[in-house]
Parts: structure tokens; sequence; C-alpha cells
């Protein structure tokens, strides 16, 4: 196997950012296992534009409809997406969810806090270690590099009081990929942490106008939206062997959001 051509297992690849992503992917020449919750119209649409922009006739596209939160659902997806593939070389944890509903830290609730870990920590975390099991009782077809790559967010740092929730689990996401990178390095396993800023998919849509209001005024310092496509150009450099001496590294797409000015 050379660099290009990896198979890669994006969660969340129906819509937005981990639509992005398997593009981005497919564009360079690799093969992507769609995952998503429930969407599967939006995964198909997702798989046609991959073909759209595929590289190779080999490339292949296949969608895994599983719930990561729920662990039956994380080892169906990960034994089917091995059969049908041969072998994943790259694991995409994007998937995730917004809460609910944006309530002040005062009043936050618990069911609300156990969604978001559910799905955006523990989801994440577990996929990880079963794929991370699987790895090492293969035998390694050759000495290829291995990577897996978790999509956390500007919350992972930055305090949103009415989200709480939300930042606890990126946050907590965040330390799941320092411990990775480190059990995972001597294994020649690259664990990466892609932190987005403000990025313009169906997550966002509902407070629009506010990011719209906060960019134009310079919260951004690039000023402007980010885009599915941004996040996807940075993952595909990982995933494509860019930055292989570089595990446990945070890369942040954000417009230069985390960057502090007094
Ligand atoms: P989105 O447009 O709402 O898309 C969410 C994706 O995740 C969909 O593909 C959805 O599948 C899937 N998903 C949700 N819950 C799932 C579950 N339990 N199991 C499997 N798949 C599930 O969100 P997005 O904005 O692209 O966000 C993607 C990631 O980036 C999230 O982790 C988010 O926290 C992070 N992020 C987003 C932003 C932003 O500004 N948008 C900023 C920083 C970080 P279905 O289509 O089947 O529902």
């Amino acid at each position: 196997m050379n660099q290009i051509g990896r198979n890669v297992l994006v969660t969340g690849a129906s819509r937005g950012i981990g639509r992005g992503i398997a593009v981005a992917l497919a564009a360079a020449g690799h093969s992507v296992a769609v995952n998503c919750a429930g969407n599967l119209k939006a995964a198909e649409e997702t798989v046609s534009i991959c073909e759209s922009v595929k590289q190779f006739d080999e490339q292949k596209f296949l969608i895994y409809k599983a719930d990561i939160s729920v662990k039956e659902d994380r080892s169906r997806m990960l034994k089917d997406a091995v059969n049908d593939f041969g072998e994943i070389h790259s694991l995409v944890n994007n998937a995730g969810i917004a809460p609910k509903n944006r309530t002040d830290l005062l009043q936050m609730s618990e069911d609300s806090l156990d969604d978001l870990l559910s799905v955006n920590l523990k989801g994440g975390f577990f996929l990880t270690q079963e794929l991370s099991n699987i790895w090492l009782k293969q035998e390694p077809e050759s000495s290829e590099n291995r990577s897996i790559i978790f999509i956390t967010s500007i919350s992972a740092e930055t305090v949103s009081l009415n989200r709480g929730d939300y930042c606890i689990a990126k946050a907590g996401l965040s330390m799941t990929v320092k411990l990775f990178a480190r059990r995972l390095a001597e294994e020649n396993i690259s664990v990466f942490e892609v932190r987005p800023g403000i990025i313009m998919t169906d997550m966002t849509a509902g407070i629009k106008d506010k990011y719209e209001e906060l960019i134009n005024h310079g919260l951004v310092p690039q000023r402007r939206w980010g885009t599915p496509e941004d996040i996807g150009k940075a993952v595909n450099a990982l995933v494509s062997d860019n930055f292989i001496y570089s595990t446990g590294s945070v890369i942040n797409v954000d417009g230069g959001l985390h960057v502090p000015e007094l």
C-alpha cells in the first residue's frame, strides 16, 4: 500500500463536516466507509459526491448505519467494514451532536449531559478502543502507518456558558486524544485532534444569524465562516501521511479564533 488508497471509516459522514471529510478523502484517492445515525438519504448523497470526485476505479464508498453511542452498533459497523474493505487503515471520529437546548450552566440538565457524553465522548472513545484492539491482533500487512483522528471543537478549551455539556464532552475528547496518542505511539498508530471553530453546517444553522454578526464584527480573525471543505483538507493531510511524526498534535481549523487578543 502506498500513500494513497487508504480505507477510512468516517463517522457522521452523511452531512456537514463528515461529508466534507469524506469528499476530500475521495478526491485524494482514498476509499471511505460512510457512517450515519439514520439519515440514509443524506449518506447516499455523500456517496454519490464521492463517486463523482474519485481518482481510481478501485475506490469504494459504502454506507454503515450505526449509532456510535450504542456498543452493539459500533461492533457491528467495525465487523462489517473490515469484512467489506479487507482492512480499515484510518478512523475519523467526527459524529457529534449539539445540546437539544442551550441553557445557562445553572439550569443545565443531567439528561443533556448524559446525551452529550454518550455520543460526543464515549462513542469515539470506545470505537477507537475496539478498532485499536482489532489492529493490534492483526499482522500488519506492511510498515504502513495507521491513524485515528478526532474532530473535537474550539469548545474543548473555550467556555460557552449556555452549552457547558458540549464543552465538557469536547474537553474529555481532547484528553482522549492524548491518552490514545501515548498508548498507540509505539504501535505505529498516530492519533490527532482536529479542532474546528465555527463551521457552516446543520449544527450551526439554528444560530446562524448570531454567528454571522459575531464573525462580521471580527470574532474570527480570518473574517469568514469555516466550511466542511476546510476540515476535509486538514483531515486528508493527516490521513495521507503528511504528519507522520506528529502524533498527539492539535490542528486548529478555525480562522484564528483560538488566538487570544488583549
Ligand atoms: P451535523 O451537520 O449536525 O452532522 C452530524 C453528523 O453526525 C451527521 O452525519 C449525523 O448522522 C451524525 N451523527 C449524529 N449522532 C450520531 C450518532 N449517535 N451515531 C452516528 N452518527 C451520528 O454536525 P457537524 O457540524 O457536521 O459536526 C460534526 C462534528 O464536528 C461534531 O462532532 C461537532 O461537534 C464538531 N464540530 C462542529 C462545529 C460546527 O461549527 N459545525 C464546530 C466544531 C466542532 P445523521 O445524518 O444520520 O443524523
